[in-house]
């Protein structure tokens, strides 16, 4: 007896981390009928699934609905999994916020399971132009990560703004300007207050500024998206927050690079002379800090100076 039943606990453990890695995902509820899955605010890795980004779900009477598919069928499995805990409802609709491969690689497997795939033009446009940057990022992570089928909103939104309503709840896609990555848009809930800002946002850890990615832009992005009467915000990194700490950990942070990276550029400074024109410390607490400051300022830098000449 013993022994079977220690040959079933080994068996168990054989199968364990499969279990595991489809458990990485798990909805939070943020109001009635709406969740968020918050995930790691370090990299992507194997045992994330790659989704060290944050997923949205909203329940409604026609079905539930994701916001951002995920890095892979991988992470889609997982997210639908998570979304069978909350509610039993179809999945019946994806919405992508961005390019970067969290927000839009799971398509493929939600539209083959009968979702509509929703998304801006100019979103659509930058997955397509970036796609194999974007591949081989991912793929790069790990081999579990090689099986992908990029799949795009078959019938993009022109525009700037568009609305859909499914079981009763209204979705409104906006893009503002370009973000953290071209084409970036949110999703807005009017009438619960949930704004799903994809990577317009970053709490709890520093934002970052890559060499495509242009900070006044963002800041403009930023700046009109912060307008929208928003009760909870479901970032793209970090926990769901008011739009206090929103303003503080994003808004004030990326203000302040564009003011002394313009300033700087003006006064014919060096790249050097713009981190000590201000006081970061407000910032510093924010999880890699360390590591991007410095990058965020120079590709900050680099980009508007090239443009100044
Ligand atoms: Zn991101």
């Amino acid at each position: 007896m013993f022994r079977m039943m220690k040959s079933l606990f080994l068996g168990a453990a054989l199968v364990a981390p499969t279990f595991a890695m489809a458990d990485v995902v798990k909805f939070d509820k943020v109001t009635d009928n709406v969740y968020a899955f918050i995930g790691e605010i370090n990299d992507r890795t194997k045992e994330n699934l790659g989704l060290n980004a944050n997923i949205g779900l909203v329940v409604t009477s026609e079905g539930a609905v994701i916001i951002d598919s995920g890095a892979g069928p991988l992470s889609a499995a997982a997210i639908e999994k998570a979304a069978k805990k909350i509610t039993d409802q179809k999945i019946v609709a994806v919405f992508n916020t961005g390019a970067q491969d969290h927000r839009w690689l799971g398509n493929d497997y939600f539209a083959k399971k009968g979702a509509q795939i929703y998304a801006m033009q100019t979103t659509v446009d930058t997955q397509i132009k970036m796609e194999a940057s974007i591949l081989n990022r991912i793929k790069s992570t790990d081999p579990i990560f090689h099986d992908q089928t990029p799949f795009h909103a078959p019938r993009p939104f022109q525009g700037t703004d568009a609305a859909v309503r499914i079981g009763g709840v209204t979705f409104e896609v906006k893009y503002f300007n370009d973000a953290h990555f071209p084409g970036d848009a949110v999703v807005w809930l009017p009438k619960q207050q949930v704004l799903f800002s994809g990577d317009h946002v970053y709490v709890d850890r520093l934002l970052g500024v890559h060499p495509h990615t242009h900070a006044v832009k963002w800041l403009d992005a930023y700046e009109q998206m912060i307008q929208l009467p928003a009760k909870y915000i479901v970032p793209g990194h970090g926990e769901v927050s008011d739009k206090a700490k929103v303003q503080r950990e994003t808004g004030d942070y990326l203000k302040q690079v564009v003011e002394a990276v313009k300033e700087t550029i003006d006064d014919m400074g060096a790249l050097d002379d713009v981190s000590p024109s201000r006081d970061w410390s407000q910032f510093q607490h924010l999880r890699h800090f360390d590591g991007w400051h410095g990058r965020n300022i120079s590709n900050t830098f680099q980009r508007l100076e090239m443009e100044s000449m």
